[in-house]
């Protein structure tokens, strides 16, 4: 089969690769349906994350089961399924209390960028769509496999609840599908942070009720502004970037909640600083899979369209063309058709 495999900085090519088989009797083999270039994909694309030598790439996915391994039990050839980017047991301790991310048993799953796929511990990491799904929901359906569950994640590690004033620092797919988190959720306010015009427009039809396009300690003043000098009740950081996390830090009123879920690149916070701040921090890879069940029922029934963060489709033997557009930020989101 060929699929996407990175050889280095804004190396991407659509070459052969081994097809992927059964390995372990817990794995399943799936046909892709749709797969995408995720924000964090970027950060190797652009050579701020190291490659070693050529890497089959991408980690979002969903399709149709193609063959499960002899232990395989409650994942059926057939199926419709999505999972998350790290495979987890869902039985251990950290599973239990919902941090499958944490799994004693987690493995990556890597190489999605192709038109098949091997995901490990297949009855812990797939769920199944009730039947086989229209065409025009697989958009919505593979953004759960990430960035729906990471925006959703950040909203609730945030503490998001009904009647609060949330803000949003980072305008990318995942702040976006925070801002419709945070909607969903019941929030009265939601400022999202950002200077773009068309990530703004999303941001307001995913519900926010400002937007803030002031960065750093502008951006903070303006949020201390709209919220009676007070800052916001949670404060969701989609970025990884210090300047983005002290933005989030600082924009939190005294008690309130920050979550970061952007893969932090050189954040260095001051022990000083955090104590007299009295925020509550919590962030980490989101647990996408706790969310799953919950997430794939409104996506279903039409309650929430995050699939709308695709603003570009390409056949997967295009995927480079993808991640350029990404890159320069002429596409939110980059899905691929196989
Ligand atoms: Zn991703
Ligand atoms: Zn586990």
């Amino acid at each position: 089969m060929r699929g996407a495999v990175i050889h280095g900085p804004r190396d991407i090519r659509f070459e052969e690769r081994e097809s992927p088989r059964i390995i372990q009797p817990t794995d399943a083999i799936i046909r892709m349906s749709a797969t995408c270039v995720c924000g964090s994909d970027l950060w190797s694309y652009r050579g701020i994350s190291q490659v070693n030598g050529p890497t089959p790439i991408g980690h979002e996915y969903c399709g149709i089961v193609e063959e499960v391994g002899t232990a395989v039990t409650s994942t059926k050839p057939g199926q419709f399924v999505i999972g998350s980017f790290f495979a987890s047991d869902n039985t251990c301790p950290h599973c239990q209390l919902g941090y499958h991310t944490s799994c004693q048993h987690r493995e990556l799953v890597g190489g999605a960028q192709a038109p098949m796929l091997r995901v490990p511990l297949a009855d812990g990491t797939l769920v199944a769509t009730p039947e086989l799904p229209s065409k025009d929901l697989i958009p919505s359906l593979l953004s759960l496999s990430d960035v729906m569950g990471t925006g959703w994640f950040a909203a609730d590690a945030a503490d998001v609840k009904r009647g609060k004033t949330v803000a949003v620092v980072g305008d990318g797919a995942v702040g976006l599908l925070g801002v419709l988190s945070a909607k969903q959720m019941g929030a009265e306010r939601i400022i999202a942070m950002s200077r773009h015009e068309a990530r703004q427009k999303l941001a307001r039809e995913f519900g926010a009720t400002d937007i803030v396009t002031e960065r750093d300690e502008q951006g903070v003043a303006r949020i201390k502004e709209l919220t009676n000098g007070i800052g916001a009740d949670s404060v969701l950081e989609c970025v990884g970037t210090q300047q983005s996390m002290i933005q989030a830090i600082r924009a939190t009123r005294p008690g309130g909640h920050v979550s970061y879920v952007g893969v932090p690149h050189g954040v260095e916070l001051k022990g000083a600083d955090l104590f007299y701040r009295h925020v509550h921090l919590h962030g980490g890879p989101a647990p996408v899979r706790r969310y799953l069940p919950e997430l794939i029922r409104l996506a279903w029934n039409r309650k929430i369209n995050p699939g709308k963060v695709f603003d570009l489709t390409l056949p997967l033997e295009q995927v480079a063309e993808g991640y350029r557009a990404m890159d320069e930020r002429r596409a939110i989101k980059a899905l691929l058709r196989p």
